[in-house]
């Protein structure tokens, strides 16, 4: 479903990544890991088209980077949720109108909207602080905000980029809980983070490490291998593009 081929991406001071290849598979969960600066946001934003690889090729669904045409990148974004280390609420809108407002972008009937903010803010777990505003909410329950407003367009792919680098850690292992019951329903999640030693208290979910712009490990790969050895594992390896 998410597939790099060789992809680099180069400023004019350097490669922010280089010959990256993975596959990420329909429903999967992965940890983009990688030290400030290792190029994580820079994967997730070519994962998004909002910036385009300078070699290689980036598939996402059925969008190819070398093919794709400006007026398809709205609609490829619609399978793609996208949630931030600093939320990105409207801070003058209460959470149902910061989800209401996601819906109207898509063209969602009036009609619906309400009922469809109701379930979305459930899902997350705050339907009581629909009419609350971001300063009057946590720090976790805003990042909850954030996601019920990335999951308004149905995403297949959730992307997170550190999101849970401002929470406590109460809130951050709430906030993560919620990822994996969004990916239970079926959409992948690859959640970038530089916290290591968060990524090593979950050793059972996938790992893609990145140092200096490039993929270093793909814990996935491993257990790959290890699976043709006869361990179990090697499906883990994702899916098609
Ligand atoms: P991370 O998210 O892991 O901290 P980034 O993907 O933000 O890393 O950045 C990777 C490298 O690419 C850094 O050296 C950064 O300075 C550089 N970089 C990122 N975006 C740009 C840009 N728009 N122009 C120039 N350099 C950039
Ligand atoms: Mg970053």
């Amino acid at each position: 479903m998410i597939r790099f081929r060789d992809v680099s991406k180069v400023y004019r001071r350097g490669a922010a990544v280089r010959d990256i290849s993975f596959r990420l598979g329909r429903g999967e969960f992965a940890f983009l890991t990688g030290p400030s600066g290792a190029g994580k946001s820079t994967i997730l934003d070519l994962i998004h088209f909002q910036t385009l690889p300078t070699h290689g090729e980036v598939i996402v669904s059925r969008y190819s980077s070398k093919r794709i045409r400006r007026r398809d990148v709205p609609k490829l974004r619609r399978s793609v949720g996208f949630v931030f280390q600093d939320f990105k609420l409207l801070e003058r809108l209460t959470a149902a109108e910061n989800v209401a407002f996601a819906l109207r972008v898509i063209g969602t009937p009036r009609r619906e909207i309400k009922g469809r903010v109701q379930r979305l803010l459930s899902q997350v777990g705050l339907a009581a602080r629909a009419r609350s505003r971001p300063s009057e909410l946590s720090g976790g329950e805003r990042q909850r905000v954030a996601v019920a407003r990335a999951l308004a367009t149905e995403p297949l792919i959730l992307l997170a980029d550190e999101p849970t680098g401002n929470l406590d850690p109460r809130a951050a292992r709430g906030v993560f809980e919620l990822f994996r019951t969004v990916n239970r329903r079926g959409t992948a999640v690859l959640m970038a983070t530089h916290d290591a030693d968060f990524v090593r208290s979950h050793p059972s979910i996938r790992v893609l490490a990145l140092e200096h712009g490039r993929l270093e490990s793909d814990s996935a790969v491993r257990l790959a291998t290890a699976g043709a050895a006869g361990v179990p594992g090697g499906s883990a390896v994702g899916g098609d593009a």
